[in-house]
């Protein structure tokens, strides 16, 4: 029979610190927070051999009372919460009080304090748990902790330790995590007797996060925020052209302290949806700000994960709020910037940092796949919904400002002839300026407005187009259905069958009425009308497709949207379809019509501008 016995405190702490300090990163972490927690302005992180060596942190912060310095470093022990109840309150970055006593015990450690007020310092020495008694010292207000032989008395833990380099690595980001947050505060980092970071106090957050990643990426930050019930989310999100091949510049910080969360990372990644190529993540510096009984932070041991109240809710609003924001920008992918990028891009250094992504090379599988699909009604490319043309299809003449602004003979002969030649010069002037336009390899439009030159993705805009004319009538409820003649049996596996009766209500809103049929078969009897291209078959199966998906995932977006966006994708003219010059007007015309039609609703510019100057430039004009 094996023998049950009480641990000692020594194994008990050393558990407990096997929990919360991992590696010499893990030191830096605490230390700091506890700096940070004490009020300092000014911190100082000195560390020898990747911290395997030595990791010292002096702060000017309220500093220790010489009578409480045993209890700092006894475990469970803390100034910062005093009952349960305040453990759903927590204000301060730390609360547990074992840092200090695991750091104690798995090294040599001596601290050095001064309170704020006092005459006099104190010094305390523990070696692997071990303390010294407390001795007088002289030493300025703050604290001063050296931690020497990291798992000096834990063998395993020390073999695991990595190459002093990585094990640097992970203190520079520990130590980035914190100083990125506390703009306020001057933090600097030693490493072998060499500064590495100096962070003298900054007056905004974009200032320490250019100090960290450079003026450029500084520049294309995007400051975001939106607050909802108490919960206020601010921060910076970096132009889809700067983007990582790996998620660690998403930083998210929860009241001050640095967290992870896998389902706002989602959101984020969702946010950039057809902004970024495969493989490639969002920059990101967002706060989280509210109410601390809202989360729980206690569910980490180095509070790294946190649990909300509401995390569906706080999906929902970091999607929404960064989208909308998109929505109500310009990124417009501007071709002399591109060119200026590529330019600069002669280091490996600045390439790794240089967009991978310019407008000029986005995904372009999408919309030729799309382009395959068959065309419902099969009225030909002279009609599709929203862009009527005025004269049928096949019998066209071109209007006549188009004939003229088309017909070459009609140029003048040299160049003196334009400023004096009225006619050539009212052919803009009769319509909006970028209302006219040729289409190139039936996919793109060429045209043209004050700025300059603009080349317009003809299935990107359409689709833009379309989505916002639907959501304005499916959210006013006005959307037109059409009553099919014959109703339209779908036949479908049982899951899918089940899943389309259950959203039947979310089918109506969208126009589509479905009901169930006998066996897996649904009808389809009423459909909107601007669908007509599409077969009901196909869309219904797509959109249950994508109810499904969205199912499994963790967090599902907001489904009614993405139904509206893929309606759109599919109702829109293709990559490959002809349009009349009618067409064409009448599209860019539409283009005015809503506040933002530089994005597909997937995100993808729909146009991209070569500026006045920028062809004056490749011309050699300047
Ligand atoms: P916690 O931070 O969870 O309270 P720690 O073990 O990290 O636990 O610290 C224990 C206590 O020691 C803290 O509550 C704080 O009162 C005191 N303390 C630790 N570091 C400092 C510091 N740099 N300046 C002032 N007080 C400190
Ligand atoms: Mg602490």
């Amino acid at each position: 029979m094996p023998e049950i016995r009480q641990l000692s405190p020594s194994v008990i702490n050393k558990i407990a610190a096997g929990e919360v300090i991992e590696r010499p990163a893990s030191v830096v972490k605490e230390l700091m927070e506890n700096s940070v927690d004490a009020g300092a302005l000014r911190v100082d992180v000195t560390v020898a051999q990747g911290g395997t060596e030595s990791i010292r942190i002096v702060d000017n912060g309220c500093g220790i009372r010489p009578d409480q310095m045993m209890m700092a470093i006894a475990s469970h022990a803390t100034s910062k919460i005093e009952d349960a109840e305040d453990l759903f309150n927590v204000e301060t970055l730390g609360f547990r009080g074992e840092a200090l006593a695991s750091i104690a015990e798995v090294s040599q450690m001596t601290v050095r304090s001064c309170a704020d007020g006092a005459t006099e310092g104190a010094e305390l020495e523990i070696n692997g748990g071990k303390a010294e008694p407390v001795k007088p010292c002289g030493c300025p207000v703050g604290t001063s902790i050296e931690v020497r032989n990291l798992f000096f008395n834990t063998p395993v833990r020390r073999r695991f330790m990595k190459a002093n380099q990585t094990e640097m690595g992970h203190i520079t980001e520990a130590f980035t995590r914190l100083a990125l947050v506390h703009p306020n505060v001057h933090f600097k980092l030693q490493h072998n007797g060499r500064v590495t970071q100096d962070l003298p106090s900054a007056d905004n957050w974009k200032d320490r996060i250019a100090h960290f990643y450079g003026k450029d990426l500084a520049d294309a930050l995007i400051w975001v925020e939106s607050e909802e019930e108490g919960i206020r989310l601010s921060g910076f999100v970096a132009d889809p052209v700067f983007n990582r091949s790996h998620t660690r510049m998403q930083y998210l910080f929860l009241n001050g302290r640095h967290i992870r969360d896998r389902s706002l990372q989602h959101a984020l990644g969702e946010a950039y949806r057809g902004l970024l190529l495969t493989g490639r993540y969002p920059i990101a510096f967002l706060k989280l700000d509210m109410p601390a009984h809202l989360v729980d932070v206690n569910v980490h041991p180095t509070k790294l994960e946190v649990r909300f109240q509401d995390a569906r809710k706080l999906y929902s609003q970091l999607l929404s709020t960064i989208r909308n924001k998109f929505l109500s920008t310009d990124l417009t992918a501007r071709v002399h910037e591109h060119s200026e990028r590529t330019d600069a891009a002669g280091t490996p250094a600045a390439s790794a940092e240089r967009p991978q992504n310019l407008g000029l090379s986005y995904p372009r599988s999408d919309v030729s796949s799309i382009g395959a699909t068959n065309q419902y009604s099969g009225s030909g490319a002279g009609q599709f919904p929203g862009v009527t043309p005025a004269i049928p299809a096949d019998n066209y003449r071109l209007p006549e400002s188009f004939q003229r602004a088309l017909d070459t003979s009609n140029l003048p002969a040299n160049t003196e002839r334009l400023d004096v030649n009225p006619a050539a010069a009212d052919v803009p002037a009769q319509l909006p300026i970028s209302t006219l336009g040729l289409q190139v390899h039936n996919r793109y439009l060429v045209t043209q407005d004050e700025s300059g030159m603009l080349v317009i993705d003809q299935h990107a805009l359409h689709e833009r187009v379309l989505y916002e004319q639907l959501r304005e009538k499916v959210l006013a409820g006005e959307l037109e259905t059409q009553r099919l003649l014959v109703p339209e049996p779908v036949s479908m596996s049982g899951p899918e069958a089940a899943v389309a009766v259950e959203h039947k209500e979310l089918f109506e809103q969208i126009g589509i009425e479905v009901e169930p049929f006998g066996g897996d078969t649904i009808l389809v009897s009423s459909y909107p009308a601007m669908l007509r291209r599409v077969r009901p078959a196909e869309l219904i199966r797509q959109l249950i497709d994508e109810i499904m998906v969205g199912e499994k995932q963790p967090d599902r977006r907001d489904v009614l949207d993405e139904l509206m966006h893929m309606m759109s994708c599919k109702a829109a003219v293709k990559a490959g379809d002809p349009l009349t010059p009618e067409e064409i007007h009448s599209l860019l015309m539409q283009r005015h019509l809503f506040h933002d039609t530089h994005h597909c609703p997937h995100g993808r510019p729909t146009a991209l501008v070569f500026t006045r100057d920028e062809l004056d430039r490749r011309f050699e004009r300047t």
